[in-house]
């Protein structure tokens, strides 16, 4: 029997990721989004950290790191369809005694994982006094990454259709340009989706965080990501990526000097050959959030129509797995993320 037409609506790593999981499930798929010109993708403002031992161990549920941990490992099968690199090396950082304990509660924690964390030689040039490699975590070049995932989507045979959704009904989607007949329709447009919340009240429980990260024109001390609170830099292409603000609910998506200058001053304090180099970029994005900071996925309140957003801080880790899930769920949704959780 021939599947049912997909739409999704975004081309963020999110929406893409449910793409390429629905066209190698055999279903037919158009992913509608924005056009380049307008578009505002807060994955192309991420560092791009596949890190679920830095974002979860010793600090979320159980059930939150599973669901991390499983994402990254669903990473290296998707990177080797995707053709691209994940760099494996990511350390955090423990300057006091406290820091210090918590790194070694997170090295046994990792064990349950699978891994065994090690404390290696601080990286030449950074100021702190310890340093854990997460083996588990690794970091992607977003840049690189999202081009990829856009021609592996058309390769497999989905189109692009670039319009706005306004809004949705069972089956049907307003655009700005256009209207579309849709049995499963897949909301996958970041904090945007709240932009629909009067077809689907349950997208009032997104809201944004918005971040922002600069770019140096500096070697970083290490290959991968290098993260102390929230201070994290990163290596890419040769120059240094230092992220990120965190800001609830501010939705623009411009950057903002004085938040420029704290960002370099703090990456200044942890590897002071910064200091005097040119910041040579700058870009802010809104990362989807929700109040218990999980993911909204699956069935909606109308049937046929699927939730794909709510990533927060973890988009670029967590798009196969959502992909996966989300599609999985049209045939048999497991709710353990549902928007019912509200
Ligand atoms: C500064 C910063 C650093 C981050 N670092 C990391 C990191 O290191 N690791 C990590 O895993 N995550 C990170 N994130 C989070 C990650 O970027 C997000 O979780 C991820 O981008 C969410 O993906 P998405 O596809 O849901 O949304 P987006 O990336 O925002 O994409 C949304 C898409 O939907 C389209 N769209 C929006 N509205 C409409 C509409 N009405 N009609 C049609 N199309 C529409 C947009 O044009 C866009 O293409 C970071 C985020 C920021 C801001």
């Amino acid at each position: 029997m021939t599947k049912p037409e997909i739409h999704i609506i975004g081309a963020g790593p999110v929406g893409l990721s449910c793409g390429i999981f629905a066209l190698e499930a055999g279903y037919n798929v158009k992913i509608i989004t924005e056009s380049s010109e307008v578009a505002h993708i807060a994955g192309l403002a991420a560092g791009g950290m596949l890190a679920p031992a830095y974002e979860c161990l010793c600090q979320s549920t159980q059930e939150f790191s599973d669901f991390a941990f499983t994402a990254r490992k669903l990473w290296d099968g998707f990177a080797k369809n995707l053709n691209i690199a994940i760099s494996p090396n990511a350390l955090s950082l423990g300057e006091t005694p406290e820091e210090i304990e918590f790194l070694e509660k997170q090295k046994i924690a990792s064990r349950v994982f699978g891994y065994d964390f090690d404390f290696i030689e601080i990286p030449n040039g950074l100021k702190t006094n310890a340093a854990l490699k997460l083996a588990s975590d690794g970091l992607l070049n977003p840049m690189v990454v999202y081009p990829q995932m856009l021609n592996l989507f058309k390769n497999l045979g989905g189109t692009i259709i670039y319009d706005e959704v306004l809004a949705l009904e069972k089956g049907k989607i307003f655009g700005k340009v256009g209207n579309y007949n849709s049995e499963i329709i897949i909301v996958a447009a970041g904090y945007q989706s709240h932009q629909l919340k009067e077809s689907l009240p349950e997208l009032n429980h997104l809201f944004p965080t918005r971040g922002q990260v600069i770019e140096i024109d500096c070697p970083a001390p290490a290959d991968g990501s290098i993260r102390y609170h929230s201070t994290y830099i990163m290596s890419r292409a040769g120059k240094t990526i230092v992220g990120a603000t965190s800001q609830n609910n501010n939705d623009d998506w411009s950057t903002n000097q004085e938040d420029i200058d704290t960002l370099y001053n703090n990456a200044c304090r942890l590897y002071p050959s910064l200091v005097g180099k040119e910041i040579i970029n700058t870009r802010a994005g809104l990362r989807p959030n929700t109040t218990d900071e999980m993911p909204i996925l699956g069935q909606s309140s109308i049937e046929g129509i699927f939730l794909a957003t709510g990533a927060y801080r973890n988009g670029w880790l967590f798009a196969p797995m959502i992909g996966k899930y989300v599609i999985e769920s049209i045939n048999n949704d497991p709710l353990t993320y549902s928007y019912k959780r509200f």
